[in-house]
């Protein structure tokens, strides 16, 4: 492979330290034998116009989106499509013939996973989403084109929670029910719930001992306890859903099918899940990802 033919990938963010996209990616361009790198920049939100304008003039094939930046890189862009056009939320930057693409491929990532990993189809389901930010709004909007039957979305900030209910029913139709951590039919949901997912990032990494307050003990046997949150791996409320012996999903398997999708888009291949899976959950059991 010829190095002055190597194109650039990267990743923005502030912070962009620990994250695992350089890990991910750059495996996976070796896994596939394309002649890539991928690095991560720490961007400023006040730089975010001019980290664009580099996408374009030094001819990257294109960049991951993370926070603060996934709600805010939209009108830098020459335009939006798929998922990040019903939800405003970009991960993944495309230059497609000269133009910059947002996709979003959050919302998909961990329906592919719920279904390969989890081994949930969500269609008839009932699920209930901890959290109303980026993420649960990307999985809202996937989750109830699906064909759930209920999506009960609780936040902590119920201007927010309107905001996201507001969304799916302006934009497709959706009737979601808001609650907050403290309603009085919390336990309810809960004992009719066959999927709950913490989409806050309650239990991540150093603040490993924290949870958010949804009562499990409620949750039928069947229920499917998922966690977005995959630092660490087995998160307090992932241990906790373990101990009363409800089914569980890591976070880690929605990481890699994002990052996988975010591949397939740039490149139009598919890098393989396992030996990414393999590398990552590696790294993760080693203790604090190596920073980049
Ligand atoms: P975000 O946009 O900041 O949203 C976080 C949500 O959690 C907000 O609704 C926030 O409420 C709520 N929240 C935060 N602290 C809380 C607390 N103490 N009690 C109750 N609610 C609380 O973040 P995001 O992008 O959605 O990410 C959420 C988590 O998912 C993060 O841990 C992230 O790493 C993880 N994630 C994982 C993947 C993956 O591939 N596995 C992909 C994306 C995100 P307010 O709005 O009131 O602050």
């Amino acid at each position: 492979m010829k190095i002055e033919e190597r194109r650039l990938f990267g990743l923005f963010g502030d912070p962009v330290g620990h994250s695992l996209s350089p890990y991910l990616q750059n495996e996976a361009f070796r896994l596939l034998g394309i002649n890539g790198v991928y690095l991560s920049f720490a961007v400023k939100q006040e730089e975010l116009g001019a980290a664009v304008e580099a996408i374009r003039c030094l001819n990257m094939g294109g960049v991951n989106i993370t926070i603060p930046h996934k709600e805010r890189i939209g009108p830098y862009l020459d335009r939006l499509a798929g998922d990040a056009l019903l939800t405003g939320s970009v991960n993944t930057v495309v230059s497609e013939d000269g133009e910059l693409v947002g996709y979003s491929t959050d919302g998909e990532g961990f329906l592919l996973s719920l279904r390969h990993q989890g081994q949930m189809e969500p269609t008839g389901k009932k699920v209930v989403l901890l959290g109303v930010g980026g993420a649960a709004r990307a999985l809202a909007f996937r989750l109830a084109q699906a064909g759930v039957a209920a999506l009960y979305l609780v936040g902590r900030n119920p201007e927010k929670t309107n905001r996201l209910q507001a969304a799916l029913r302006d934009r497709i139709g959706f009737p979601a029910v808001g609650l907050s951590f403290a309603d009085p039919g919390l336990a309810e949901v809960a004992a009719e719930a066959d999927l709950v997912v913490n989409a806050t990032p309650l239990g991540m990494f150093p603040a490993t001992a924290e949870q958010p307050a949804f009562p499990l003990v409620a949750c039928h046997r069947g229920c499917l306890v998922a966690d977005l949150v995959y630092h660490p791996l087995k998160t307090t409320f992932l241990r906790e859903a373990r101990k009363l012996g409800l089914p569980t999903l890591e976070g880690l398997g929605m990481l890699i099918y994002q990052g996988i999708l975010a591949c397939r888009l740039w490149t139009g291949l598919t890098p393989p899940f396992t030996p990414l899976y393999r590398l990552l959950n590696e790294l993760l059991e080693e203790g604090a990802p190596p920073s980049t």
